[in-house]
């Protein structure tokens, strides 16, 4: 079924799937479906792993967790616990930072069309504001002028596993361009802003290296020319997030060691060569701190042969995970009891929405399924229950982490009460 031998924190025993030391069919069985379960080991190993590849090469190292990945607080607590900065977008993932103990000074919000009144949340909060537009710098003076300040540059340079998730170049609507980045630090700087930072973040789930080393270069060319001519220096210079993870068997994973070797060469190369300091290099990853630390169990309710295919039913949809529906992307579903099982049966794994794109897996290769059999759709971690929603009315799924060496419910299956939750409604009578 998987060419590649499964890896950490998958297991295979005697055909059974284990993840982190534990039967997902035990687990399925204790919990119910749909299911994600976590591991705290693995978003430990895929922290420290990224931080060691990186402090090994460059001393100044900061890595901010993008949370809109998965923002389960225990997650949070993890890796406020490990030492990390976090990466919020919105005031609510501020919120979820604080509430998990982040201090103000390690959150760096990184938000687009943003509200006065959020700003002025964010300036109350004391967290770290990265600039968007100069509509937003103009406002935010207006409430205060923070001490650092950074902006994020659209080095015009974007890549991502889906157009939705290329987050720079001409046709994007992040960041500032070039000069315009020039005008806003001549801005900030007139405003008596003490300490500045530079951004970007080009996209999502990036396996070529080449675009990400060529939108490197551009960012500390910009930040070369807003030191020299506006005499500012930079505390951090932030490099953004988008770390590829492999999702196919069949494919590579990221190669981190060339990557980070051949990014952190370039920067301190330029960093020298441009006389920029000594900034912090700053990272945003999301998706490979969280992805390959999760897993999302279902369990099969109907087997539904037609005369022109085989349809799964299972009992997570795109309410549950949303990737394959959002951007077609492939997650990688094993039988939990089946893995020494010939995969000989061609498939569409489809979820239990009133919708025909309710498709998890489509002409999928998987042994004889039977209903009860439990399913594993691998690499579950990163965007899969922060973006599940309540769609068809469908209460949102529970999460259980292995942590500290045994299974924790870290959020509770949602019941019919929670559908009502904040409804109210406008007509009174029989
Ligand atoms: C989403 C996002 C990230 C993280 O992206 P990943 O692909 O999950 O690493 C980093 N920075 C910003 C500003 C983001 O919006």
């Amino acid at each position: 079924m998987v060419k590649r031998k499964l890896c950490e924190p998958l297991e295979n025993r005697k055909g059974s799937l284990y993840f982190d030391g534990f039967s997902v069919e035990e687990l399925a069985q204790k919990y119910d479906t749909p299911l994600y379960v976590l591991s705290e080991k693995r978003i430990r190993e895929n922290y420290n792993r990224l931080y060691d590849a990186l402090a090994g090469k460059y001393k100044d190292v900061r890595i901010y967790y993008a949370c809109k990945a998965n923002t389960n607080l225990t997650v949070l607590k993890i890796l406020q616990l490990e030492g990390a900065y976090l990466d919020a977008v919105s005031p609510g993932e501020v919120f979820m930072g604080l509430s998990s103990g982040f201090a103000p000074e390690r959150i760096l919000f990184t938000g687009t069309s943003v509200r006065s009144d959020e700003l002025k949340f964010l300036v109350d909060a004391g967290v770290t504001i990265n600039i968007d537009s100069q509509s937003e710098l103009d406002r935010l003076f207006k409430i205060a002028v923070p001490s650092t300040i950074s902006i994020r540059v659209n080095p015009e340079i974007g890549d991502g596993h889906h157009d939705h998730c290329i987050t720079a170049g001409p046709q994007v609507k992040f960041g500032l361009c070039e000069e315009d980045v020039l005008k806003a630090y001549a801005v900030a700087k007139k405003a008596r802003v003490e300490r500045f930072g530079i951004h970007m973040h080009i996209g999502s789930g990036i396996l070529n290296i080449n675009s990400y080393i060529q939108a490197v270069e551009k960012l500390l060319g910009i930040a070369k020319r807003v030191h020299d001519e506006l005499d500012i220096t930079f505390d951090f210079i932030d490099i953004g997030g988008g770390f590829g993870v492999s999702y196919h068997p069949d494919d590579d994973d990221l190669n981190l060691s060339e990557f980070v070797s051949k990014i952190v060469s370039l920067f301190k190369a330029k960093v020298k060569e441009y006389k920029l300091g000594k900034p912090f290099l700053c990272v945003e990853p999301g998706r490979y701190i969280i992805c390959d630390a999760s897993i999302l169990l279902t369990t099969v309710n109907t087997v539904k042969l037609t005369p022109y295919r085989k349809f799964i039913g299972v009992d997570a949809g795109f309410n549950t995970l949303a990737r394959p529906a959002m951007y077609g992307s492939y997650h990688h579903i094993l039988a939990a009891n089946k893995l020494n099982s010939k995969s000989n049966e061609t498939f569409d794994v489809v979820g239990p929405l009133c919708e025909s794109g309710d498709v998890l897996a489509k002409d999928r290769k998987l042994p004889l399924i039977v209903e009860g059999d439990v399913l594993a759709v691998l690499n579950a971690g990163a965007y899969g229950f922060s973006m599940s929603s309540q769609y068809n009315s469908r209460p949102r799924a529970a999460e259980v982490m292995i942590c500290q060496g045994k299974p924790v419910l870290v959020r509770e299956r949602e019941q019919f009460q929670d559908l009502l939750l904040s409804q109210r409604v406008a007509l009174q009578g029989e």
